[in-house]
């Protein structure tokens, strides 16, 4: 993959774990959540051996949080476990393993009061442990627009989180300029049709993903990156977009992973 990204014009490439049932593993289990973290950081590091700039995003996603609850675990029980894949993560960190928490955040689909009150609470903690260790955090989170951006940022507030680190992943355009404003920042899918064009009536303010999904239970869910590094690079032979406004969204995804870019570049 890493290869291919390459090929197509891509420079840097971070990864985000999966579910832990995506690498077959155990919903719950701890010892998964290590292997989890591990696979992610492997293909951080191929992507570096590649020569890419790449870096590891690991925690476990509110789908597991919720999936815990509805087996009947406890909310105490799936809050310490949650609790837990955060303190493994800022671990991750602290060691210079990874880069980020991700993602925590919100299910997208209506999982009731209780368990969106479950996931506030396990992303107040995470935004805390991911500001002791300084790490990047990717939110899953549900698309309501400027409600979304209001929620996570007053959450973000009570975690005295860092502006500028905590990542809207699959970020609407239309909420992105108030996430900007209010000190997060907004990651806008450009892989699906129209998402791009959709993407460029905004100021270059926003970072860009792919939203890939490297799980063969899902075939096609998103568009693979190295399509994204070539829908860019097309954009910008087509005229829907200067190059400038690309190297803005480069500018935008250096700054947020500087800590990253700059231990690389120690590296080579
Ligand atoms: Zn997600």
């Amino acid at each position: 993959m890493a290869k291919r990204f390459k090929r197509a014009g891509g420079t840097g490439i971070i990864f985000v774990s999966l579910l832990t049932w995506s690498i077959g593993g155990v919903p719950g289990d701890r010892s998964w959540v290590e292997k989890l973290y591990e696979h992610t950081v492997k293909n951080s590091e191929a992507a570096r051996a590649q020569g890419l700039i790449s870096g590891a995003v690991v925690g476990v996603h509110p789908a597991e949080c919720v999936k815990l609850r509805e087996s009947g675990w406890g909310e105490d029980e799936v809050e310490d476990f949650m609790r837990w894949t955060a303190d493994l993560a800022a671990r991750y960190v602290a060691e210079g393993r990874a880069v980020g928490f991700g993602e925590y955040g919100r299910p997208h689909w209506d999982a009731g009061p209780d368990a969106a009150a479950l996931c506030d609470r396990v992303l107040e903690y995470v935004l805390a442990r991911a500001r002791d260790v300084g790490a990047v955090v990717h939110l899953h989170l549900e698309r309501r627009g400027e409600e979304t951006v209001r929620s996570v940022a007053e959450i973000a507030r009570r975690a005295n989180a860092r502006p500028g680190v905590v990542v809207m992943h699959h970020a609407e355009p239309q909420a992105a300029p108030l996430a900007v404003e209010l000190g997060l920042v907004p990651s806008v899918p450009i892989g699906r049709r129209g998402e791009l064009e959709e993407a460029l009536r905004l100021e270059p303010i926003y970072v860009v993903e792919s939203d890939y999904i490297d799980d063969n239970a899902r075939p096609g869910a998103v568009i693979p990156p190295w399509s994204l590094a070539n829908k860019i690079r097309r954009a910008v032979e087509r005229g829907l977009a200067s190059e400038s406004y690309f190297e803005q969204i480069y500018i935008n995804t250096e700054t947020l992973y500087r800590a990253l870019l700059h231990s690389s570049t120690d590296n080579i």
